[in-house]
């Protein structure tokens, strides 16, 4: 696999980072997956642009301009022969060869930029959106700026794996009883013919592929909330389902060993995850 590091295309093998990076110490830094469907990037823009306000947050330097990512992400793309699949591209602040609490110093401390490939094919097509999935809830202990979408996932990861110790395949996570998200995607429910989903703030990622999603419903006549919902009423609901940049929009069956409606991917989740493919390949570059 050819990857990308610093300024340079290298074998995965000969690519390296310092031992200083703050990424590595520090977990200091954020991430963007852009997902890949014939060839092309699905909502580049939108991946972008939540880059940029990641970086703010954290006042890390971005490390290279639009069109320069762009096409750095293409180039992957066309070095690597990715039909199906994925663009992972990371930033750290970088380091000043040292371990310190208070940041290096940004003028001579240049980000750590880093990209890969991960080749997935027939992604669009995963058998598993037939199915639909299974997940468990568990309480949200993440930190309290869950907006940024920063390389801080033990917690998620570690989730993941109580999903699969109870032999389901994700977690959502709950606050105050009420749901935030899923691991690694936004969690929704269908009640009626109503959608419901968390409201926009810093308890959850703003998900690309949920403001995508919530357009398509809306242009499509689908009644949308954004609200809060509780892990109760989520278990009483018609249907869930979850959306990231690589599941696009995946059904949920069943929480916390309770199934919904007949136990099969809905009617809201499947129509949106058709329109959501159809539409965002429209668009993608
Ligand atoms: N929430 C969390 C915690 C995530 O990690 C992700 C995926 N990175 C999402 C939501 C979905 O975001 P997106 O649609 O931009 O992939």
């Amino acid at each position: 696999r050819t990857v990308y590091v610093n300024g340079e295309y290298l074998p995965e093998t000969e690519a390296t980072v310092s031992i200083f990076d703050r990424g590595f110490l520090m977990a200091d830094g954020v991430y963007e997956v852009t997902s890949v469907l014939g060839g092309k990037l699905i909502d580049f823009a939108g991946h972008l642009a939540r880059l940029e306000r990641s970086l703010s947050e954290l006042e890390i330097k971005k490390p290279a301009a639009y069109d320069d990512l762009l096409e750095i992400h293409r180039e992957l793309v066309r070095a690597n022969d990715i039909e199906d699949g994925l663009v992972y591209l990371q930033v750290t602040r970088g380091s000043d060869g040292d371990r310190d609490f208070v940041f290096p110093d940004a003028e001579t401390t240049e980000p750590t930029l880093v990209l890969f490939t991960q080749s997935k094919p027939g992604l669009a097509d995963n058998p598993a959106a037939k199915k639909g999935i299974k997940v468990i809830s568990i309480e949200d202990i993440r930190w309290g700026r869950r907006d940024i979408k920063t390389v801080q996932l033990l917690y998620p990861s570690m989730g993941k794996m109580m999903a699969k110790k109870a032999g389901c395949d994700d977690a959502w996570m709950i606050e105050d009883g009420h749901v935030t998200e899923g691991t690694s995607n936004n969690a929704y429910i269908v009640k009626g013919n109503k959608i419901v989903t968390r409201h926009l703030s810093n308890d959850i990622l703003h998900g690309i592929t949920r403001a995508a999603v919530l357009r398509f419903a809306r242009e499509a006549q689908m009644e949308v909330e954004e609200r809060s919902f509780t892990i109760d009423e989520a278990r009483e609901a018609d249907e869930a389902f979850v959306t990231s940049a690589s599941a696009f929009v995946m059904p949920v069956v069943e929480i916390d060993g309770v199934t919904l409606g007949d136990g099969t991917p809905g009617r809201v989740a499947t129509r949106l995850r058709e329109i959501y493919l159809d539409e965002s390949r429209k668009t993608a570059v």
